[in-house]
């Protein structure tokens, strides 16, 4: 980028930086952004940033009374819920998810009338309602050890219908004989890659690897060299320094690779997700100046307890 713009966004983005690192100090804030949104955030005020997941657990050490999760509403509840004392807010204008919305809590009623033998286990990517419902709560990077360790034969997997169908197949694969049932919802950002687009580009780069997040299709995993959350995508690209690489994710890991890391030669596309990159650094300062009653993440005491329940479930079969 030439320097007279580099130093002309600077200039532009100076005096709101300035303002969110005073109030986040004045008002005992730490700031979570997830590796999606968009990168002025990521490397101006964000005190963390990383995964769902690691994040969540960022939320529960840091010492701060007050959390702004930079990311999308259902991973603002996951932190409420792991850290009930401490208010949370969510600065995304439109912090929905189509994973986390597919399925309700009147929903997971119906399920659990209509398959009272199965064992409920939630992706993360859920409401803390949803997560209230379920057995076990699993992530992008731990799903598979929990789904083949988990004490039942019979399990009814939600809400992504291309995650459920890739954990059967890796259970097949793992030679795990269980019954696996699977919800019907999907990410609108990693369902779009086409398998066909990752066998032209190897044909082009002999040297090529391509990683996968587990949320696209059994028909590109595959194609992947590697399969991982983003965390696990980030660590695997960091370890790894030559050659082309195609990273089928949300764009903004891939930027923050490259900037991060920029001898890295990537190829191919990446996908969007709007409701990440609706957090901006003007509404982080809003948030912090005037929240809303909105902003704030509220659950009822009960549903905490149970969804913490299904969370501790998971940490109990990981660390197994
Ligand atoms: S990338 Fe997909 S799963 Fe992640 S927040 Fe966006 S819609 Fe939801």
């Amino acid at each position: 980028m030439p320097e007279e713009h580099l130093r002309a966004l600077c200039e532009h983005y100076y005096p709101t930086i300035k303002e969110i690192d005073d109030l986040k100090k004045e008002t005992d804030t730490v700031i979570l952004g997830h590796s999606y949104i968009k990168s002025n955030i990521i490397y101006s005020v964000a005190d963390y940033v990383g995964d769902s997941y690691e994040l969540s657990k960022n939320a529960m050490e840091a010492k701060q009374k007050r959390i702004i999760f930079a990311a999308v509403r259902f991973m603002g509840e996951t932190a409420k819920i792991l850290s009930p004392q401490k208010d949370v807010l969510i600065p995304g204008t439109e912090a929905g998810c189509t994973l986390a919305d597919s399925i309700t809590a009147e929903d997971m009623l119906k399920l659990k009338e209509e398959y009272p033998d199965y064992a409920f286990l939630c992706y993360i990517n859920t409401t803390a309602e949803v997560k209230a419902h379920c057995d076990a709560c699993v992530t992008s990077s731990n799903v598979y050890n929990i789904v083949e360790r988990y004490p039942s034969d019979k399990i009814f997997f939600v809400p992504d219908r291309l995650m459920g169908q890739n954990i059967i197949d890796e259970m097949k694969a793992r030679a795990v004989k269980k019954d696996i049932k699977i919800w019907t919802g999907s990410c609108y950002a990693h369902e779009e890659y086409d398998p066909e687009m990752v066998k032209a580009l190897r044909m082009k780069y002999d040297d090529l690897t391509v990683m996968v997040h587990p949320e696209c299709s059994p028909a590109v995993l595959e194609n992947a060299d590697f399969v991982g959350s983003t965390s696990q995508l980030y660590n695997y690209v960091k370890k790894k320094e030559y050659g082309h690489f195609l990273m089928l994710t949300e764009c903004g890991l891939i930027s923050r690779i490259e900037a991060e890391m920029p001898e890295r030669n990537f190829v191919g596309t990446c996908s969007l997700c709007k409701y990440m990159k609706s957090n901006t650094l003007e509404n982080i300062l809003r948030v912090l100046k005037n929240p809303q009653p909105e902003d704030y993440i509220q659950i009822d005491d009960e549903i905490i307890k149970k969804a913490q329940l299904s969370i501790n479930r998971m940490f109990e079969i990981a660390e197994s």
